[in-house]
């Protein structure tokens, strides 16, 4: 090979490792704790545990439940919508999103996202219905949606508003946390989330105390109080293992999420005057948590293959939108339905973001991301 050698230092998409190493004793004597009290279920990590992160979202009330998925069905199973009601979401969301609504009994209706990867007033368009009974605004890679827009758009018409902040712990729009502008909100702690568990675990977080207690109720076998079943419930309950790990995590994710802001300037910085990558925008308003740094690039697939040649472990979230799915074809969407997340689709690019990530990791994607993009 001529001219100047490319970086050989390899950057994972994520590496965990960083966080475990500065709770690994606090999670272990946890652990301990638990086990010498046998609370597995419902011990008194997990009640902490929502008190705090109701108030790390800025207020309202949180319900630990078993995973992202289930905290979105349950959030729409608490308003009772009639069987069948359609709920609007963005077809470039992770899947889960629609499996919820479908799991729910009800049907989802796509829609087309913005420049910025989200729902807005506007794209949802003429999706609204006579039968819509919600809207799901998902804030994809670590900021809110402008939920401003969708609140003035649903005006009157006594459409629900929920919020999927799987991606978004810790984000804010106009000063306000995740599920205090809207019915209530999801999230997942997916071990690679913002805030990650060691296995699968999710919350709701809502203003309303009476939902909180429904959610709680139907993620409890629709059982409030023991061996009286008041609804056909599920089983999908934060365990107390898992509540120490983020009580731990919980600690820390301001710090956290401040060092991926401090990625997403060194990225932001290194990469402004490369004409051929399109760096992300924060809105007007929000903090972004950063979930994920996606750059938008021409013939992305090659990219790709450069950079994980490179031993760049780059990403994409996601390839192919909901509508798109060979899952999902009853449906009945056809390519071209939904322009802006399609042509994204084939554009985006995630670049390795995580806690800890270092000025000489940030500097090797970027110069991996030159290479490939010139070539
Ligand atoms: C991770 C994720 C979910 C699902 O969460 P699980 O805990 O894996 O069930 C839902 N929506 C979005 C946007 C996600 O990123």
């Amino acid at each position: 090979m001529n001219g100047p050698v490319a970086s050989t230092i390899g950057v994972p998409l994520v590496d965990l490792a960083v966080q475990h190493a500065q709770i690994a004793e606090e999670v272990a004597a946890g652990f301990r704790e638990v086990m010498a009290s046998s609370a597995y279920i419902d011990g008194e990590e997990v009640h902490a545990f929502e008190r705090e992160f109701a108030a790390f979202s800025g207020g309202g009330f949180c319900v630990g439940v078993a995973n992202g998925t289930d905290a979105l069905e349950l959030l729409l199973r608490s308003q009772e919508l009639p069987e069948g009601a359609e709920v609007l979401l963005p077809t470039n969301s992770f899947v889960a999103t629609a499996e919820a609504v479908v799991r729910a009994g009800l049907r989802p209706v796509l829609t087309d996202c913005t420049d910025d990867h989200l729902l807005s007033g506007d794209t949802m368009g003429d999706r609204l219905t006579g039968a819509t009974g919600a809207v799901i605004a998902v804030h994809l890679f670590g900021q809110q949606a402008d939920m401003g827009s969708i609140a003035a758009r649903l005006a009157g018409t006594g459409i629900a508003v929920f919020e999927d902040a799987a991606q978004a712990q810790g984000a804010t729009r106009a000063g306000c946390g995740v599920g205090q502008q809207s019915a209530g909100a999801a999230t997942s702690f997916y071990p690679g989330k913002n805030l990650g568990a060691y296995g699968d675990a999710g919350a709701v977080v809502t203003p309303d105390e009476g939902r909180a207690d429904r959610i709680r109720c139907l993620g409890n076998h629709g059982s409030a109080a023991k061996y009286v079943h008041t609804a056909v419930g599920v089983n999908s309950r934060l365990d107390t293992l898992q509540a120490v790990v983020l009580r731990a995590k919980l600690r820390r994710l301001a710090t956290w999420n401040d060092e991926r802001r401090r990625a997403a300037r060194l990225y932001e910085t290194l990469l402004a005057d490369v004409g051929e990558v399109r760096t992300p925008r924060t809105l007007p308003g929000n903090e972004h948590v950063w979930h994920l740094y996606v750059v938008e690039v021409d013939d992305r697939d090659h990219v790709l293959e450069e950079l994980h040649r490179a031993g760049i472990g780059a990403g994409v979230h996601y390839p192919t939108p909901i509508h798109l799915q060979p899952g999902w074809g009853h449906l009945g969407h056809r390519r071209g339905e939904f322009p802006v997340a399609e042509r994204h689709a084939s554009r985006i690019l995630s670049l390795p973001m995580f806690p800890g990530i270092t000025d000489d990791q940030i500097g090797a994607v970027v110069s991996a991301l030159k290479d490939a993009v010139s070539r």
